[in-house]
């Protein structure tokens, strides 16, 4: 048996212990496993391009556990009444292969995303950081915005999106939160008074949603929505203007915004930052970039943690998903008994 997590489990769950707990949760956990950064199997995800999207998987391993994640990003999806992202994830006994628990992760990687991206400002964001904007309200961002408050104390946002909507729909989940939330007319009046600009934007092209001129000295961007190659949202003077800060280059020069830069342009490892081996923030007039792609180790440290919540809890079902004869030599005697159901002529 393996237990298993829904999508409504999920919502159930989070609700419970409360999203801003479960944010600081998974952030504690991904801060673990970046810092036994070594000890995983680490590879580029697998991806599968198509003409609107991409489908991909999302292996790790350390000794223990093995895990992956099926994603799919398809920024027209949106228009089609279907969401960009969605995505389930598995965690399975290293020592006998078994899979142990399977979870969505649809709601599961708009947290861990989050939380990620929590874990990198907490190390790069100016000290005193009380403002955010936010390019792109889409549905990652509620859990961004929160994800921030909670490690940062950020409470005020100004949002621009090209859907109205959209940001209609952020005021109207966050006010009742206690949020400071101001709509801005465009991009550049969202950037005014932000210490940190998250740009989480969905369009399957080389975007410049933020150019060199439009940003100051000092701030943080956390730059989510360039994901994919051919998908990117900074300009390239604004990156070389800027100390960029990875979770697996391998992955990243694919996928990142650093896609645009040569192959060997140096950035820097968030993990080694985390382990004291590099530095985050150096001084209050640089600009840092935490170019988020999406790295597997973060959905293992998100499943961890689901499963070490959840398991024995009513949050969590047992799913007959492994067969297991009593015999493991007989897998046949699973069948029905009657030779004559199993034979066709
Ligand atoms: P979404 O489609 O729900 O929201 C995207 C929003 O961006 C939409 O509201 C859209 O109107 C807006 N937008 C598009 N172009 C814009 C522009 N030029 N200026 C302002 N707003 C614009 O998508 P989502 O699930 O919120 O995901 C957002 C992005 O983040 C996607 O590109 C997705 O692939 C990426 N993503 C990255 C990670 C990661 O780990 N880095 C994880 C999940 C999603």
């Amino acid at each position: 048996m393996v237990d298993f997590v829904d999508v409504s489990n999920m919502a159930a769950w989070i609700a419970d212990r409360g999203l801003d707990r479960v944010l600081a949760g998974v952030t504690a956990y991904i801060e673990e496993d970046f810092r036994n950064w070594p000890a995983f199997d680490k590879t580029p995800r697998v991806a599968s391009h198509s003409t609107h999207g991409v489908i991909e998987l999302m292996p790790t391993a350390n000794d223990e556990m093995y895990g992956f994640k099926y994603v799919n990003g398809h920024p027209i999806n949106t228009k089609r009444g279907l969401q960009t992202v969605t995505a389930f994830g598995l965690l399975a006994d290293v020592d006998s292969g078994y899979p142990t628990f399977l979870a969505e992760m649809t709601l599961l990687t708009a947290v861990r995303t989050a939380a990620t991206s929590a874990m990198a400002a907490k190390q790069l964001a100016p000290a005193g950081a009380s403002v955010m904007a936010m390019i792109g309200t889409g549905a990652q961002s509620e859990f961004q915005a929160i994800a921030m408050r909670e490690a940062l104390g950020v409470n005020r946002l100004r949002l621009w999106d090209t859907d109205p909507e959209a940001v209609t729909k952020l005021i109207n989940n966050l006010s009742p939160l206690g949020f400071d939330i101001v709509a801005a007319a465009n991009t550049i009046d969202a950037l005014r008074g932000a210490q940190i600009i998250t740009t989480c934007t969905a369009d399957k092209t080389n975007a410049t949603i933020l150019s060199d001129d439009m940003v100051p000295t000092g701030v943080h961007i956390n730059a989510i929505g360039g994901d994919c190659p051919g998908k990117t949202e900074l300009d390239s003077t604004l990156l070389r203007r800027s100390t960029i800060f990875v979770e697996y280059p391998e992955q990243t020069r694919i996928e990142g915004e650093i896609q645009r830069l040569e192959p060997d342009y140096p950035v820097v490892e968030l993990w080694q930052v985390l382990t004291g081996q590099r530095e985050g923030r150096t001084s209050t007039e640089q600009i840092t970039i935490f170019d988020s792609v999406g790295f597997a180790i973060e959905d293992f440290s998100a499943l961890r943690f689901v499963r070490d919540s959840v398991t024995g809890t009513d949050f969590c079902e047992k799913l007959d998903m492994i067969a297991e004869p009593a015999d493991p030599k007989n897998l046949f005697s699973l069948l029905p008994s009657k030779m004559s159901m199993l034979v066709t002529q």
